[in-house]
């Protein structure tokens, strides 16, 4: 199926044979190739991919991963080739002369070329000769390099929040126009492979969500996955699913009704601007940078960077969200109950039933947990009664599990024999018993 979808002629891109190709992996593409674009960017994006390790760059582009082809990555910072050398590989790419498909990576935002008076560009990529010029060149706009490669590309995906919503660049006052892919490619776009714009956003991405989803699209251009699900706006949805809140680290507290007032407090941050309730990213459970970091795991709030609305609709930072009020008071007003609650079941939670037993606790780090209050005592009784009602207690009370011929193991004998009163002060300790049996045994020794 994949190689019958792979030979039709691609719109304004190479007709696709894999006749002379070197088979690798499971799939029929050898090689897939990837022309990494920067619009109105800083580069973090692409910082944050070459730190990604689930799987790594160096995987992709060695064919490292079991099944999929090996990725050809044209990338103006990291690429060796300079120059008309460098440029030359996007223009075979342009003009169908490739050898095998190719997808395209934008980082940073589009812009609008529109807006400049005269002749002009926002972000270039590359030069032609032009005979007559001054300088005997012409840049190459960035967009140029858009219109050309997005119609025969096999996917298109837009990197971090500047490529997939506009991002920064595109924040109120930005005199360049600037816009997403989507925005400037529109509705209407489909890849060459039928697929509209492949969104992954983020300020700056993780580099992990990237490489993970072309992981995921090479396989299916290879024939041996499905389309990975994206959602309504095109980010992968697995990734982008949840909220921040839904997995934080913090999360417990915002439960209970905890709230941190200044920064470098454990506690949730929603009160200090945490906008992490309504914004969909994976930054807590999958960290900055293979595992590690992310954003509330060390101490910084959610300034809502993944969503369409940031940087705008987020500001002011460091502020609580006005919709944040209602919710936290909310929580906070009932937190206090669950946490006294927890408090005590915690309390129980924290003795083994043998010093529930005694009334004490052989713990040299904290002398006062003798004696426990008689109220603590009635909060265990309640407890272990509420616990196991439908339910079976531990132990081997329950005739699946006696022992046939009615042995008793010997705590449990004792315990009977002690009528759950448990032993007298001189015998609580367990070294107090041993020495008691092995004086018993020597007297008895000295008798015989
Ligand atoms: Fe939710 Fe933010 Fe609090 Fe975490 S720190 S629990 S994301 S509000």
């Amino acid at each position: 199926m994949a190689e019958q979808e792979h030979q039709h002629k691609q719109p304004g891109g190479p007709a696709i044979s894999f006749e002379d190709a070197t088979l690798k992996g499971a799939g029929p593409l050898e090689k897939v190739y990837a022309f990494w674009l920067a619009g109105m960017s800083c580069d973090g994006c692409s910082i944050a991919v070459t730190g990604a390790g689930d799987p790594s760059v160096e995987d992709l582009l060695l064919g490292n991963v079991p099944g999929l082809p090996r990725l050809v990555l044209y990338h103006p910072v990291l690429n060796i080739e300079a120059g008309e050398e460098f440029i030359h590989n996007f223009e075979l790419a342009a003009e169908g002369k490739l050898d095998a498909p190719y997808v395209i990576v934008l980082e940073g935002s589009a812009v609008d070329d529109s807006l400049i008076v005269g002749e002009g560009f926002w972000v270039g990529l590359g030069a032609r000769p032009v005979p007559g010029r001054r300088d005997g060149n012409k840049v190459i706009s960035v967009m140029e390099w858009i219109d050309r490669l997005a119609p025969g590309a096999a996917a298109s995906i837009a990197i971090g929040t500047c490529a997939t919503w506009g991002g920064i660049p595109a924040a109120e006052g930005n005199p360049t126009g600037a816009m997403s892919l989507m925005d400037y490619l529109g509705k209407d776009y489909r890849s060459a492979f039928g697929l509209p714009v492949i969104n992954i956003p983020g300020c700056s991405p993780i580099g992990d969500n990237f490489t993970e989803v072309v992981a995921m699209v090479l396989h299916f251009l290879q024939g041996t996955g499905p389309l990975p699900e994206f959602d309504e706006l095109g980010r992968p949805a697995w990734q982008f699913h949840h909220t921040v809140h839904n997995r934080c680290v913090r999360g417990g507290y915002y439960e209970e009704g905890v709230f941190a007032k200044h920064f470098g407090e454990p506690e949730c941050l929603v009160k200090i601007g945490c906008w992490g309730p309504v914004v969909q990213c994976n930054i807590v459970e999958r960290g900055a940078l293979r595992h590690l970091g992310g954003c509330m795991n060390t101490g910084g709030i959610c300034i809502g960077c993944t969503m369409p609305g940031f940087p705008d609709k987020f500001s002011p930072f460091y502020a609580a969200a006005p919709g944040s009020a209602i919710s936290s008071e909310t929580s906070k007003a009932y937190g206090r109950v669950v946490r006294l609650l927890r408090h005590l079941t915690m309390g129980h939670q924290n003795r083994e039933p043998y010093w529930d037993q005694i009334g004490d606790t052989p713990s040299g780090w904290a002398l006062e947990l003798q004696n426990e209050p008689l109220l603590r005592r009635l909060e265990d009784v309640l407890y272990r009664t509420l616990q196991f009602v439908g339910g079976k207690k531990p132990g081997r009370d329950i005739p699946e599990v006696k022992y046939r011929d009615g042995f008793e193991v010997e705590p449990k004998k004792r315990a009977r024999v002690l009528n759950g009163k448990g032993f007298p002060d001189s015998l609580k300790w367990g070294y107090q018993r041993r020495r008691a049996k092995v004086e018993r045994e020597a007297t008895e020794a000295r008798r015989a």
